[in-house]
Parts: structure tokens; C-alpha cells; sequence
């Protein structure tokens, strides 16, 4: 079957259109579930992570719990409380406080009486000291005065410093005479979630972010801040002056963890931008996928395409080849009409000599014929009228020998050459008995099938036998005279031999065979025809006419026809 290249799949601009874009659809699918499954795994990791750092920080919470509690049952705190006035004490005090407060690395400690007023600090000798301060309006005073222990987180007042604030009241026989306070810096959380990619938040109750590793969102609100929870900021200045905003825009998806006593909120908003580079790293991998199989595909089709060229090439070559040959036959049948014409050329000169001679001799009868009768000799015409009927048969034989030379022949049957042969003997039959020439023939067992016209193939073997039968009439015995015909294959060939006993070719003879009117036979008898015209036809089948002498004497003429072979359409 031909193999057109409409019958293979094409790559067309549409198609290439339709491929991309589905390409870019797969791609930016992969991106969306990529980005949407690193949110949620994001989000459980930093749930993971917030469960590691809440204890950690609500174990700083608790660490000091108890100390402003410790600290109250000391007598230099009892009599300080005594004597609020007594600068000594007062000095003593700071001292011990100042070496508690660097032991335990916390923000500052200090005592303050029932009003607020602070009687001794921790940080007595900095600049913003606590000293002589009042807190009166801290709730963790209040909750302490009110007999409970105070938490609180806010920016200090004096230092403008956020802390966590603890406090404890101080007893004196049952009653409550001040309050020791504890203030503990959270700062170094911050400092160790600096590194992180994702924003890390601590905020309070009411929304308030007040430790960040983000600096713009501290002292923002994560939602709305209620009016209520608004006025309690201002009233215990929790977060000095600062107005509190809520933070711009929708919040991101994040995880979230209670911390401590006072409703904290731990949270963390895992980066968008990791988890956009992950989805990029998705959607990158997805897009060198389809590169690949989009790249294996081309080199398949191409090699495919290759292949149906180098196919389609082939039977082009075929088909060129088909054509070339049957336009070789026609030029070859051209050439052999050519050469016949040529030879008749050539032909005409000899007729012309061959006819003349009869013809004259005819003219030469007719005359004598004339001048018989003139004299009343009948006997005498009739015997000149003999000799025309004798010349103008010679005349006749020599233009029947011609009828079928010029003819092109176009018929192509299949033909079996034995059969050929035994038709061709068969009409010598008469001649072979009368000279007693013993003929044997050897046709083999297969049938010799060729390509040709029957009647112009015995033509030729009427041909050769002749000349054998002349050959062995004229030269041999009669008990020596013989003809053996052998039909055989030869490679590709039929190969038909025609052997005789005769004198063989006459030393020139053989280099003139087949020229035309090339004859040693007498006047009359031979023309000089038959071999050219023989030759011109088993040539005319791509077959060759040969003669030559055998060893054991007599020529032998052998006749080589290419066998025909059988092709699928072919007759
Ligand atoms: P013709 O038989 O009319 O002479 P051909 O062309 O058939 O013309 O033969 C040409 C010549 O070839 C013959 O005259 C003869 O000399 C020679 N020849 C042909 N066949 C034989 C043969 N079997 N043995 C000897 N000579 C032959």
C-alpha cells in the first residue's frame, strides 16, 4: 500500500495552538493545588511549631511567679513598709533588690506602699528609675491590693519598655500594707523569631499584637478592637498612648495556640512567598515534564516522518523505475524499428539488384514469347511463358520474405518455444524424409515460456532449420547427414541449439552471417535474408542470434530468449 503523508497524524498551527494552551492549563493547575496543599501542610507545621514555643514561653510566664511572693517575707520589706521615709532602708533595699533582679535576669523588682508610690527598685540608680513612682492605675496593683496575684502586660509607663508584669501583695498580720511587683522582658522571643520566615505573633485578649517578629505589626490589632476593650487599653495605659489599629487587609490563614493565664494568642502566618516558590517548584517540574514528553513525541514523529519519506522515496523510485523501463523498451523498440528501417535502407540497393535481374529476365521471356508466337512456334512461347511463371515465383518468394520484415511487432503473447519447434518441424516434415536426414530433438521436461509472437518465432526456427537441412544436403553423406535440436534453460535464458553435420561456416562467412543478402548459396536458391531478418527478431526480444563451427565439425546456431517470469500484474 502506498503511504501518503496525509494518512499520518500532523502537527498543524492550530492544534500547536490548542497544545500550548492546554499546556499552560495543566501547568497552572499544578500551581493551584500545589499553593493550595502548601497552605494546609504549611499550616500544620506551624500548628507543630507553636506547640514547641508556647511552653517555652509560658514557662518564662510562670518562672517568677513566686517570686515578688518570697520577696514580701523579707524584714527589710516589712520595715521599709514601716518607715516609708527612712532613706537608709530605702538605699538597703534598692541594693538587695538590684542584686535579685541581675541574678534572676529580669526587667526590674519593686516595692511599692498601699497607694502605688514606690518605696524601693531594682533600678534605683538608672536614669528612668521606678523610684518614687506611682502605679497606682496599673491593674496589677489593684489585683494585688485587692489580695490576688496581678498579671499584666504593657508598654512601662516610666521606661516606655513593654514587660510582664507579676505581683504579689505584702501581709503584715493579715493585712495588706503594699505591693511587690516584678517586671519580666519578653523581648528575647522576639529576637529568636527574627529568623523565621513566617510571621510570628503574640497578641492579647483583645487582639492586640504586642510581641511580633514583624515591627509593623506591633500595637495592632488582629480584628476589630471592641469599645470596651478600647477604653480598658486607655485607662490602664497597657499600651502607653499609642492608638491601636487593626491591621490592614484580610488576615491570611494561620495557626493559633492559647498561651498563659490572661487569654494570649500565639500565632503564626506561615510565608506566602515559601509556599509560592513551592508551588512555582511544582508548576516548573509539571511544565519540564510536558517539555519532555511534549520533546520525546516530536523526535517520534519526526523520526516516523523520516522513515515515511525514506518510504515513500522508495516507491517513488519504483514507480521512476517502472517508467524509465517500459520508456527504455520504447526507445529499444524504436532502436530495433530504427535499425530495421535503417537495414531496409540498406535492403532496398540489394531488392532493387535481386528484382531487377528476374524482372529482366521476364522482359527477356516476354520478348522471346512474342516472336515465338510472331512465327507460330507455340511450343517454343509456351516454354519462355514457363520461364516468366519460374521468375516472377522468385520475385514473389523474395517479397514474402520481406512482407514481415518491416512490420513492428506489438503482440505479446506467452509462448512455448517446444511447441514452437515441433510446428516448425512439422511443416519441414516432407523435406527431412526426402533427404533422409535424421533430426533428433531434446526438449527437456519443462515448458520454455516466453514472451513473444509464435508465428515470427517460427519464422526463425524455419529459418535455421532450413539452412541446417541445406548445409547437411550439400555437404554430408547421406548416411551422415543429421540435425540435433536441444532446448534447455540457461539462467534466465530458454536456450534453443540447432546443430548440424554439414561443412560448417566457410571462413569468411561467419563475420557476414547476419548481414543482410550475405549468401554462398547459388542463384535462386538462397537470398541472404533469413539470418538478418532472424536476428532482428530474436532481438527485437532481448534475446541473441548466434552461430559458430563445432569441434566435431558442422556449424551450430543457438538461439538465447529471456524466460518469462511471472509477475503479480502482470499477463
Ligand atoms: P541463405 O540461406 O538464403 O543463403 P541466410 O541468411 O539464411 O541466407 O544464410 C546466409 C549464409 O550463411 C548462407 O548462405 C551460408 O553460407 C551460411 N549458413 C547459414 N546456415 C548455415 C549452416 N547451417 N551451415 C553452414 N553455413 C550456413
Amino acid at each position: 500500500m502506498r503511504v501518503t503523508p496525509q494518512s499520518r497524524w500532523r502537527l498543524t498551527l492550530p492544534r500547536l495552538a490548542v497544545a500550548i494552551a492546554a499546556s499552560l492549563v495543566l501547568v497552572a493547575g499544578v500551581y493551584l493545588a500545589a499553593l493550595r496543599q502548601g497552605g494546609i501542610d504549611e499550616l500544620a507545621r506551624g500548628q507543630r511549631q507553636l506547640q514547641l514555643m508556647a511552653p517555652e514561653l509560658e514557662s518564662a510566664l510562670v518562672k517568677f511567679e513566686t517570686l515578688p511572693y518570697v520577696v514580701g517575707f523579707q524584714d527589710e520589706v516589712a520595715q521599709l513598709l514601716e518607715h516609708p521615709g527612712d532613706q537608709a532602708r530605702s538605699a538597703r533595699l534598692n541594693r538587695v533588690f538590684q542584686a535579685i533582679a541581675r541574678q534572676a535576669n529580669i526587667g526590674a523588682i519593686y516595692l511599692m506602699d498601699r497607694h502605688g508610690d514606690t518605696l524601693a527598685a531594682s533600678n534605683f540608680d538608672l536614669p528612668l528609675t521606678f523610684l518614687g513612682k506611682n502605679f497606682g492605675f496599673r491593674p496589677y496593683f489593684r489585683q494585688a491590693l485587692a489580695g490576688h496575684a496581678g498579671r499584666f502586660y504593657g508598654i512601662g509607663s516610666t521606661t516606655s519598655e513593654p514587660g510582664y508584669f507579676i505581683s504579689q501583695p505584702v501581709r503584715q498580720d493579715g493585712r495588706i500594707v503594699g505591693v511587690i511587683a516584678v517586671k519580666i522582658l519578653l523581648d528575647e522571643f522576639e529576637r529568636n523569631w527574627a529568623g523565621s520566615d513566617d510571621a510570628i505573633v503574640l497578641a492579647d485578649r483583645a487582639g492586640v499584637v504586642f510581641l511580633a517578629n514583624r515591627p509593623d505589626w506591633k500595637y495592632r490589632s488582629l480584628g476589630p478592637v471592641s469599645a470596651d476593650a478600647q477604653r480598658d487599653i486607655a485607662g490602664t495605659r497597657q499600651y502607653a498612648h499609642l492608638p491601636i489599629m487593626p491591621l490592614a487587609g484580610e488576615l491570611a490563614p494561620h495557626a493559633s495556640r492559647q498561651v498563659g493565664t490572661l487569654g494570649w494568642q500565639l500565632q503564626l502566618f506561615p510565608s506566602r512567598q515559601r509556599v509560592a516558590r513551592n508551588a512555582a517548584l511544582w508548576a516548573g517540574g509539571a511544565a519540564l515534564l510536558l517539555a519532555s514528553v511534549a520533546t520525546a513525541g516530536w523526535a517520534l514523529h519526526q523520526r516516523r516522518r523520516r522513515l515515511d519519506e525514506r518510504r515513500m522515496a522508495a516507491q517513488d523510485l519504483e514507480i521512476k523505475l517502472a517508467e524509465r523501463t517500459a520508456q527504455l523498451r520504447a526507445t529499444q523498440n524504436d532502436l530495433v524499428q530504427a535499425g530495421k528501417l535503417a537495414m531496409l535502407g540498406q535492403m532496398a540497393a540489394g531488392v532493387t539488384h535481386e528484382l531487377n535481374q528476374p524482372l529482366a529476365a521476364i522482359r527477356a521471356f516476354a520478348d522471346n514469347a512474342r516472336t515465338y508466337l510472331e512465327r507460330g512456334r507455340a511450343d517454343k512461347a509456351a516454354e519462355n511463358l514457363g520461364h516468366i511463371g519460374d521468375a516472377s515465383a522468385r520475385m514473389g518468394a523474395i517479397i514474402s520474405q520481406l512482407k514481415g520484415f518491416a512490420r513492428k511487432s506489438d503482440t505479446l503473447d506467452s509462448v512455448d518455444l517446444a511447441r514452437s519447434m515441433q510446428a516448425s518441424i512439422f511443416l519441414l516434415q516432407g523435406e527431412l524424409k526426402r533427404l533422409d536426414i535424421a533430426l533428433t530433438i531434446d526438449a527437456g521436461t519443462h515448458p520454455l515460456l516466453v514472451a513473444g509472437d509464435a508465428v515470427r518465432i517460427e519464422q526463425v526456427f524455419i529459418n535455421l532449420l532450413r539452412n541446417a537441412i541445406d548445409a547437411v544436403e550439400e555437404a554430408a553423406e547421406p548416411a551422415r547427414r543429421s540435425v540435433a535440436v536441444t532446448l534447455a534453460v540457461e539462467g534466465p535464458m530458454a536456450l534453443v541449439r540447432i546443430a548440424d553435420s554439414g561443412a560448417g561456416l566457410a571462413g569468411e562467412s561467419a563475420a557476414h552471417l547476419f548481414e543482410p543478402f550475405y549468401t554462398t548459396k547459388p542463384s535462386g536458391k538462397g537470398l541472404g535474408l533469413g539470418l538478418a531478418i532472424s536476428s532482428s527478431i530474436i532481438q527485437a526480444m532481448n534475446g541473441q542470434l548466434t552461430g559458430s563451427n563445432r569441434a566435431e565439425g558442422g556449424a551450430v546456431f543457438e538461439v538465447r530468449i529471456p524466460l518469462q517470469t511471472f509477475k503479480q500484474g502482470q499477463s
